[in-house]
């Protein structure tokens, strides 16, 4: 058989694997061993027994909590189990008894099949961002309110959770503050989760105002320009009744109120009156509305006390369609999801709306707390807190964390997944791309099909990728006899001309046992030339690459 099939085999075999071990059956007859005890012996690594702190500590790895709401019966069950233990160790049995009411969740866990499988890599890069920002000193406190002001401009907090409930935090993440602005698009999804877009949408529009947020202003129909600046918040405020539906999108996390910021923003929230009674003498409202009430309401909304962790959770409900990670509860609605991440997109950074939708690319909402809520559709919700706002009203760190976010991954709206761009893919899918892009490229080359190559190489794939045996598209090239492949490889390319496979084989040895000659002289030229010019650049390289294509 010859590598590059045995490569598409291994692949086909692997999925063999999985669907075996969906063989419930077959583990129940006692056939195959069961989910817990793959798990036991997963984390046991050889050992009789599991200390119960390996465990906590190897499931932290994957980014679960163990007071995740979805591992409740797992650890009180562990609670329970350890007292009858005297070393505080977990046999198979044990270990068995403790597991079996979450197993599918931990097996999830433990086989990497969150959407951010290797997530202590991730939380690292992540803590580096964080890192990063924190040595920033710009931006003022805001200083309208004396509940506001009281923040230290040292504060700084990021907490993200993913939507398969992972979750990372770093920085001052229990601090309570208030959502202020963040708050409008939750209220916003609330409204359209209760009435529908349509009738929502008779009272708000949908379009960036280009104005201050808290302008005196309304459309050419006499509607607010949208839900994401106080008049469209405001009447937003009056098309919603309740406020435990805070509670569920944090997974009943931390949600409070300050009832001091509530009072402070009613007494100086004369501006907030203003368009209160704008909006009244334009019939914004829905008829019977109590202006003012509702103006007490929209206050209270804004003084809605969250962490950065709770408020992540929030975040992560919104990145996942409505559904809250950690209680799996429907909260909203797709559709009102899906509206909410639109105009947080156009709308929800203030004036620094557009800028931040062309470099960041993703939804946001900030508030004068310096809050910027954060979301990743389908992959997670971020919380980034620290009080000191640049001149637009944003929190100076957020906004440097969220720009370093998307220059390190490939979370911006419009970055290309299929022609990797050069930047990391912490996704799951990411993973399956890299093995579908090694089949690819050495299949390319088994077959002989340069102009295959040419276009991987065009987007930016990394033509040294090895397979599972570490063999390489030069490796394969070389032992089937493709001349033009092996002479594109190393001079458009400039690929490593003597990688080893597992077995120490270098394509000169391929070219030879298989008696490629022709391939054994350019091999040959090459290897003599290459150690020549060792210096050769990487600008080199592209510039050489650039001719060839
Ligand atoms: N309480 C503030 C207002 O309505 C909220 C400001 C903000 O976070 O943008 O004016």
């Amino acid at each position: 058989m010859t590598r590059a099939v045995r490569v598409v085999c291994h692949e086909v075999l692997v999925v063999f694997v999985v669907l075996q071990s969906l063989n419930l059956k077959r583990r129940k007859a006692g056939i195959l061993p069961s989910l817990e005890d793959l798990l036991f012996y997963t984390i046991a690594e050889g050992q009789e027994k599991i200390p119960a702190h390996k465990f906590t500590t190897a499931l932290k790895a994957t980014g679960l909590r163990t007071g995740d709401p979805r591992l409740k019966e797992c650890m009180e069950m562990l609670k329970v189990t350890l007292k009858t233990t005297s070393d505080g160790a977990l046999d198979r049995h044990l270990f068995k008894k403790c597991v079996q009411s979450n197993i599918v969740l931990l097996t999830q866990a433990f086989r990497k099949k969150f959407v951010i499988p290797d997530f202590q890599s991730f939380s690292a890069h992540i803590d580096e961002l964080y890192e990063n920002a924190k040595n920033m000193s710009g931006g003022q406190v805001a200083d309208y309110i004396p509940q506001l002001a009281r923040f230290s401009p040292d504060l700084w907090a990021v907490a993200l959770c993913t939507v398969d409930g992972q979750r990372h935090t770093v920085g001052d993440t229990k601090v309570p503050f208030c959502l202020q602005s963040c708050v409008k698009p939750l209220k916003y999804a609330i409204a359209v989760h209760d009435h529908g877009t349509e009738y929502v949408h008779r009272f708000i529009g949908k379009e960036p105002s280009g104005l201050r947020f808290n302008k005196l202003f309304l459309n050419e129909d006499d509607k607010p320009h949208n839900p994401m600046v106080n008049a469209g918040a405001i009447v937003c405020t009056s098309l919603i009744k309740v406020m435990n539906f805070m509670n569920k999108l944090a997974g009943n996390e931390y949600v409070g109120f300050s009832n001091a910021t509530f009072q402070s923003e009613r007494e100086s929230g004369d501006r907030n009156f203003a368009i209160g009674y704008y909006l009244k003498e334009k019939k914004c409202f829905p008829e019977g509305t109590d202006m003012t009430s509702i103006l007490d309401f929209y206050f209270q909304l804004c003084s809605i006390e969250v962490t950065c962790e709770s408020a992540s959770v929030m975040a992560a409900t919104l990145a996942n369609g409505g559904f809250c990670p950690i209680t799996g509860e429907r909260v909203l609605s797709p559709e009102s999801v899906r509206n909410t991440l639109s105009l947080m997109h156009s709308c929800g950074m203030y004036d620094f709306s557009g800028q931040f939708a062309f470099h960041v690319g993703l939804p946001a909402k900030s508030g004068v707390a310096g809050g910027i809520l954060l979301v990743v559709p389908n992959v997670m919700g971020i919380m980034c807190w620290s009080p000191p706002l640049d001149k637009l009203g944003n929190s100076v760190r957020g906004i440097q964390f969220c720009t370093d976010l998307v220059s390190l991954c490939n979370f911006h709206n419009y970055d290309n997944l299929r022609h990797f761009a050069k930047k990391l893919d912490p996704r799951r899918e990411g993973g399956d791309q890299r093995v579908k892009s090694v089949i690819n490229l050495l299949f390319a080359a088994y077959t002989g099909d340069v102009s295959a190559l040419r276009r991987f190489a065009l987007s930016s794939m990394d033509m040294e990728q090895r397979d599972y045996d570490s063999r390489t598209a030069l490796h394969v090239a070389a032992a089937e006899g493709h001349a033009e492949v092996v002479r594109f490889l190393l001079e458009a390319c400039k690929v490593n001309p003597v990688p080893k496979d597992r077995w120490g084989n270098t394509p000169m040895d391929e070219a030879v046992h298989f008696g490629h000659h022709d391939v054994v002289t350019i091999l040959r030229d090459y290897h003599n030339q290459y150690t020549h010019q060792e210096g050769s650049t990487a600008k080199k390289n592209e510039e050489n690459l650039d001719g060839m294509l």
